[in-house]
């Protein structure tokens, strides 16, 4: 591709900004996460040397050998389905569990995260469309959670992370997006202790512009800035 990773993404943070705008939000509202599964850390650190801070991981054996080679300043998000046995790695690479969507995993998180002395931002990832595969709390799982939130002291809850099914038509999910802003509102609303549901994560590549627009503060952008990932 002629064009560095760089240049990519300046040009999706202009586009985050100008949906920002759009909507009558302030764009400085709005973080970009870059997504770096399959991409090498020199490339990785490209984005890094351009003042980019903000990563987003799915795997934690992946990341480990990324986060070993960026300086430490770089802030790291757990992304992916995270398996509770992981929990103590999760808790010292990232900066932000963003799919913790089952009561095993915050106790797991919990436990490692007091252990370490560390307070650990997680979201609360909730399942939106009608893709039976993919992960995530019911809107009523997620609910659930949220009023046990003080039970995870060494947990900050901040919000909510959804992946909706891939459409060729990003407005098609835009029905998911304001779901799960209201799902946030609502939360927000019930004013639970240990709870400060400001954060929705959502948008990938190719429908952030419609989630910065239904309320997104977290992008995810993985392709849109480092290219095609092999299959
Ligand atoms: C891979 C991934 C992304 C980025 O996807 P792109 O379409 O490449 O932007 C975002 N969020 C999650 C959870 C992912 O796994």
């Amino acid at each position: 591709m002629a064009d560095g990773v760089v240049a990519r993404l300046d040009r999706a943070k202009a586009a985050v900004a100008a949906a920002a705008r759009r909507a009558g939000r302030n764009p400085g509202e709005v973080a970009v996460v870059a997504v770096t599964k399959t991409v090498p850390p020199e490339v990785v650190r490209e984005a890094y040397e351009a003042g980019h801070r903000s990563f987003g991981e799915s795997y934690v054996q992946e990341a480990l050998g990324k986060i070993d080679r960026l300086p430490p300043d770089a802030r790291w998000h757990m992304i992916g389905h995270l398996q509770s046995n992981k929990a103590k790695r999760a808790v010292e690479l990232f900066a932000s569990v963003e799919s913790l969507d089952r009561e095993s995993l915050a106790r797991a998180l919990e436990a490692a995260a007091r252990a370490r002395g560390a307070l650990l931002e997680v979201l609360l990832q909730v399942h939106v469309g009608d893709e039976a595969s993919k992960h995530g709390a019911t809107f009523e799982g997620a609910e659930a959670l949220a009023r046990r939130a003080a039970e995870w002291p060494s947990l900050r809850l901040r919000g909510l992370m959804a992946i909706p099914p891939y459409r060729e038509d990003p407005e098609a999910a835009r029905a998911d997006f304001r779901a799960l802003r209201e799902l946030r509102d609502h939360l927000h609303r019930l004013r639970l202790p240990g709870v400060e549901m400001a954060e929705l994560s959502m948008g990938m590549s190719h429908d952030f512009e419609v989630a910065v627009e239904e309320g997104a503060t977290r992008v995810r952008i993985g392709t849109a800035i480092f290219g095609e990932r092999a299959p």
